[in-house]
């Protein structure tokens, strides 16, 4: 026994059982847990007792038996991509890492399905899947450290949900662990299953709550053979919203991603130190990535001339090689531009499209009427209502940070808004969960905490105090 091992035993028996049960293989102590760091966005490093790398459901049955027994409170991670302190943990924590169930378990290009372990890196899962002729249609900025498990547990959205949908429409079936260790198999196959309640639901979006998902069944798509892609500028909101019932309608279904960007957004990508060019001019108030997978370029070309004719676009810039697909797209992958100006604090809210233009003015409004430096970054996955704010106020105290979320959040209410549109809850967002949800709705979600974790061991803390 390694003396790491033997101090932390004394005290923690509980470490000790897991210990026994598992191996010295599957537990990190000390500076080998500490010196992990937090998150991929964080400066600061992993705080807990123990950090577990199982390899198998087995493996994450017992852990979580042992832990149940004991009351401790566990943590699982995937890529650490989160954005909203869900995977956050204390000195007292157990983490279960998922890394090294990384298996791809089977791809079945017929019935287009894969089965995987959830602690698969997206990127290496879009990559495998195209081999066999397949795409899986989930694609966000964290593709090549986030894991399955991790989009599954915050019901990740990205950049195609306008077509695809969010994560939970790409899951057939989930196996997890419960609280007490009993293991969860949901492994349908099957697009269709109605026979009683669809239990992976739970699990997915719970954030690490209700259960430790260990192996999905996914859906994938046929591959597309193009991807058109077009930058747009447009000169008012209303445009906006008829510019894009206008290519949906004309793109036959072919329509998958509308990315919006504020003019301020696309000057801070389009400027020096950043790397892009601007490939539009930069005066004009509105400007939209528009992907339409697998539609012709004929088609594309003729429902962006009839936007031009009609008004409803001012200019437009079509992406003829793969090299310029890519700079469009790097244009809106540059969110990091905006930590130019840090401390920043970055935002995720859904709402009803026709009220964006409002809303934005309204936080925008409430910003400079508290801060007399201001600059709020904007963009957003249009088509699904979602937009993302990069703030800047020249401050980053705690202060600062609850008067900016009061700007953001609290117009939402009279909306119907909801406070995270893809990145879920975690610490961050949990005082302002009742903007979102009723108090009914909030007292459901304890009652299925209460009954699937009833010591409360599972990311305790996160979502909304149990
Ligand atoms: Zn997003």
């Amino acid at each position: 026994m390694s003396e790491a091992v033997a101090n932390a035993t004394e005290e923690r028996p509980v470490v000790q059982a897991l210990r026994d049960a598992l191996g010295d293989d599957v537990l990190l102590l000390d500076q080998d847990v500490t010196s992990r760091g937090a998150g991929i966005w964080r400066s600061d490093n992993i705080a807990a007792r123990v950090l577990l790398r199982p390899r198998t459901t087995e493996e994450v049955s017992t852990a979580l038996r042992i832990c149940h027994e004991h009351g401790q409170s566990v943590v699982t991670h995937g890529g650490l991509t989160g954005l909203v302190e869900g995977g956050i943990t204390q000195a007292h924590d157990v983490v279960l890492s998922t890394e090294r169930m990384n298996a791809i378990e089977a791809i079945n290009p017929m019935e287009r399905t894969v089965v995987v372990q959830s602690g698969v890196v997206l990127q290496t899962l879009q990559e495998t899947v195209a081999e066999h002729g397949l795409m899986f249609p989930l694609d966000l900025g964290g593709r090549g450290s986030c894991t399955v498990g991790g989009n599954i547990s915050t019901n990740a959205g990205g950049n195609r949900v306008i077509r695809y949908g969010m994560t939970r429409d790409m899951v057939l079936g989930v196996e997890a662990v419960l609280a007490d260790g009993t293991v969860i198999s949901a492994m349908n196959q099957m697009i269709k299953n109605n026979a009683g309640y669809d239990l992976k639901h739970i699990f997915i979006g719970s954030e690490g709550t209700l259960g430790v998902v260990t192996r999905a069944v996914l859906r994938c798509r046929e591959a597309v053979s193009s991807q058109p892609t077009m930058l747009v500028a447009v000169e008012s909101f209303d445009k906006l919203l008829r510019f894009l019932k206008h290519v949906d309608g004309g793109l036959r279904g072919c329509l998958s991603a509308f990315e919006l960007m504020w003019h301020n957004f696309y000057e801070l990508v389009t400027t020096p130190p950043a790397t892009n060019t601007a490939p539009l001019p930069s005066d004009y108030p509105y400007y939209v990535l528009v992907e339409a997978m697998g539609a012709d370029d004929t088609l594309v070309e003729a429902v962006l001339t009839e936007a031009l004719e009609q008004e409803l676009i001012a200019d437009a810039v079509f992406a003829h090689s793969e090299a310029q697909r890519q700079q469009i797209w790097a244009l809106r992958d540059d969110v990091e531009q905006g930590f130019r100006y840090a401390p920043v604090f970055v935002f995720d809210v859904s709402l009803r499209i026709p009220f964006m233009e409002d809303y934005v003015a309204e936080v925008n409004a409430g910003l400079e009427r508290e801060f007399t430096e201001v600059r709020n970054f904007t963009l957003g996955h249009m088509g699904d209502g979602n937009l993302h704010f990069v703030v800047s106020v020249g401050d980053g105290s705690a202060e600062a940070r609850r008067a900016v979320e009061k700007c953001v959040y609290e117009p939402l209410a009279a909306i119907g808004g909801s406070v995270s549109a893809e990145h879920g809850v975690g610490l961050e967002k949990k005082p302002y969960l009742s903007i979102s949800r009723s108090p009914a709705e909030i007292e459901l979600m304890r009652t299925l905490k209460g009954s699937l974790d009833p010591k409360g061991i599972l990311n305790p803390g996160k979502i909304f105090d149990a």
